[in-house]
């Protein structure tokens, strides 16, 4: 008999390291995975191209009247093995990794309408079960009937350690002070914005994964993925 497919939610703090997780178990379970954090940051990246967010500001209006112009895609790249975000038909897998994004997507995601366009597309995308998602609001907003639910956190300075290297292994310019900012700055807003924030689900299995290496944490979570399943 095939077995039930589900949906598992894996929200958390930034730079816990949800994707990796996500992308392994995804791969394992033969599911789907999607970032939807990759969506937000297209989002942020059109707004900066068009000169509508900067440090300083944010053309909230122009930027929701524009979101009906915004086309997501998600494109696999068999190569890599993974799927790369297209803002209009455009390739901006790299670009909306840059820290001059990191900066700005928090404003961004704050704005109500920009959540409600990507909850729905996110939404779409669980209707045949069988996905891994990661993100901020995935067990709490967009599938709060999930039937597994992780939550990832680590220190501050784990977390800005991990994405420092990230972003050096990519050949981006940064220093490691200017990410633990970052890390610590989306945080805050993440957490206290009004529409979604940051929030651990009730139903939720929390992981603080500072001092747990990656193949414990796979196990652990995978071990959790497959009882769930043979529960259904
Ligand atoms: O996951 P990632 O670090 O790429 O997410 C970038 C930003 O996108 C987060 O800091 C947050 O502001 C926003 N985000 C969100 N809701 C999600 C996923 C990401 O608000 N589900």
């Amino acid at each position: 008999m095939e077995k039930k497919k589900i949906i598992i939610a894996i929200d958390g703090f930034s730079s816990t390291g949800k994707s990796t997780i996500a992308k392994h178990l995804a791969a394992e379970l033969n599911y789907l995975y999607v970032d939807t954090g990759a969506m937000y940051r297209a989002i942020t990246y059109y707004a900066m191209q068009q000169n509508l967010v900067g440090k300083e500001f944010l053309a909230t209006e122009t930027l929701i009247k524009d979101l009906q112009h915004i086309t997501l895609e998600f494109v696999y790249n068999s190569e890599l093995q993974f799927s790369e975000m297209c803002l209009n038909g455009v390739n901006v897998e790299r670009e909306i990794r840059s820290i001059e994004v990191s900066k700005l997507v928090s404003k961004v995601s704050a704005i109500s309408e920009v959540r409600k366009k990507l909850v729905e597309q996110q939404q779409a995308m669980g209707v045949q079960k069988g996905l891994v998602m990661d993100g901020r609001d995935i067990g709490t907003v967009v599938f709060p009937e999930a039937e597994l639910k992780l939550f990832m956190t680590a220190s501050p300075e784990k977390r800005a350690a991990r994405r420092y290297k990230e972003l050096l292994d990519k050949g981006h310019k940064v220093n490691y002070d200017e990410v633990l900012e970052n890390v610590q700055q989306r945080d805050l807003i993440d957490s206290t914005r009004e529409d979604s924030p940051l929030i651990k689900a009730k139903d939720a299995v929390e992981f603080d994964n500072s001092d747990m290496g990656l193949k414990e944490q796979f196990e652990r979570v995978y071990g959790l993925a497959l009882l769930r399943i043979s529960e259904e």
